[in-house]
């Protein structure tokens, strides 16, 4: 259908905490498109950064729109609701086009028993034995398993039909792209658990383009996958199979893929992501959020003076709130505090000291990833800083930009897409 909105293949999501860097992150999907990859950028931020931060959905908006000018982008881009509801959409409406439905707090809660009866009844398709191409073994499902699961999923699809029909009566039909996010709750969904959701998602009526799992593994923020990376592969690639056999089969949008909601920087699974879509010919999105707030406190060490010390001051405010600033975040850091060296330590290190310990570079001895984790979530306090952190980064913009730029492309983007 002509003007609707839909997302392209290969798509980025970028966190952009400060509004400072989108030209910079904007320069890494050129450099795809120089490698003959087009790589759709999706500005990405949820309602608890602009809290924390200050900051408003329109202002994302703005230095998405502003970068794209000046840079000459002609490609698509996108600006994405991050991690919504229906208590937090509403700011979100105007400046934004693409919507990350979050139901994960919906897992689990009760349904009506005729929706449920409704639900079985109406999918006998996939009771036999279902061979998915793509899919080493046949799903066995079976009308208690399928019972167990809607059980647990059907309210919160529920959930994300009511979100999407409130977006869509303000937007209008097509005009924007809807994600569906489960990944923020305890237990991963088995891809024959994902089969059932997209049946539900498409009995609801929600065209939904891209849809966020919660895979196995920790997808702690800022470091590595951690978990069993073949059990992974085998996963995703199930997902990406699931997928395409959901399309067809309850006719859901073609485009349809898989959001990694990756907490950035998940190296390890970066190539077994690459190899899947290539098997599949399918797209992936891949968000990314935090990454390149720490490639500011980079390029702040890296310019040295004002802005080494002000990283510094950072970390060492960082460290006397550290309970405070990894609580949001209790289930996605894993900060060992024996490691996280004192502020009086690190007020003696060098420019290339801070950046070997907080740069992610698994190779490198003086790496640590405490120090990292916990730079990641104190983004809080470079926001009460205000101006001073602000004009740091303009101060050092080129410097910084670099880092932004070259972290997103070479270690990210390069892995996914280019391969
Ligand atoms: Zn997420």
């Amino acid at each position: 259908m002509s003007g609707t909105i839909s997302l392209a293949k290969y798509s980025i999501g970028l966190g952009d905490r400060f509004a400072h860097q989108a030209k910079p992150q904007l320069q890494a999907c050129q450099k795809a498109v120089e490698h003959g990859v087009e790589v759709v950028p999706v500005w990405n931020k949820s309602n608890r950064e602009h809290t924390i931060i200050g900051s408003t959905p329109a202002e994302t908006r703005e230095a998405a729109d502003y970068a794209v000018k000046a840079l000459g982008w002609n490609m698509p881009f996108h600006v994405d609701a991050d991690h919504i509801n229906l208590k937090t959409v509403d700011r979100f409406i105007g400046p934004c086009d693409f919507f990350t439905i979050d139901v994960a707090d919906w897992i689990g809660r009760p349904c009506a028993p005729a929706a449920l009866v409704g639900f079985v009844e109406g999918h006998p398709g996939l009771l036999a034995d279902l061979a998915i191409p793509g899919v080493a073994h046949p799903f066995r499902i079976d009308r208690v398993f399928m019972a167990q699961v809607a059980n647990k999923y059907l309210a919160a699809v529920e959930e994300a039909a009511r979100v999407f029909r409130c977006i869509e009566e303000k937007k209008g039909r097509g005009r924007f792209i809807t994600e569906v996010s489960m990944d923020e709750t305890d237990s991963p969904q088995t891809p024959a658990e994902l089969l059932i959701i997209l049946a539900a998602v498409a009995d609801a009526g929600i065209p939904i383009q891209t849809i966020a799992p919660k895979f196995s593994g920790r997808f702690d923020k800022g470091v590595d996958y951690e978990g069993d990376v073949s059990i992974f592969s085998r996963e995703f690639s199930d997902d990406v199979a699931v997928i395409a056999f959901a399309v067809s089969r309850f006719g859901l949008p073609g485009g349809l893929k898989l959001s990694v909601h990756s907490g950035s920087d998940k190296f390890s699974i970066y190539g077994p992501i690459h190899q899947a879509l290539q098997k599949f010919n399918a797209g992936v999105h891949l968000k990314t959020a935090g990454t390149t707030w720490l490639e500011e406190l980079i390029g702040l060490a890296e310019a040295g003076g004002a802005g080494l010390e002000l990283a510094k001051e950072v970390y060492a405010e960082a460290f006397r709130q550290r309970q405070d600033l990894c609580a949001p975040y209790a289930a996605v850091v894993n900060i060992d505090p024996a490691r996280l060296p004192h502020p009086a330590v690190v007020a003696r290190w060098a420019a290339e000291d801070f950046i070997a310990a907080l740069r992610h570079d698994p190779n490198c001895p003086a790496y640590n990833s405490s120090f990292r984790q916990l730079l990641h979530v104190a983004f809080k306090v470079a926001a009460r800083m205000g101006n001073r952190y602000l004009d740091l980064l303009s101060a050092m913009e080129t410097t910084i930009a670099r880092n932004v730029t070259g972290n997103l492309f070479d270690r990210h983007i390069k892995p996914v897409f280019v391969g």
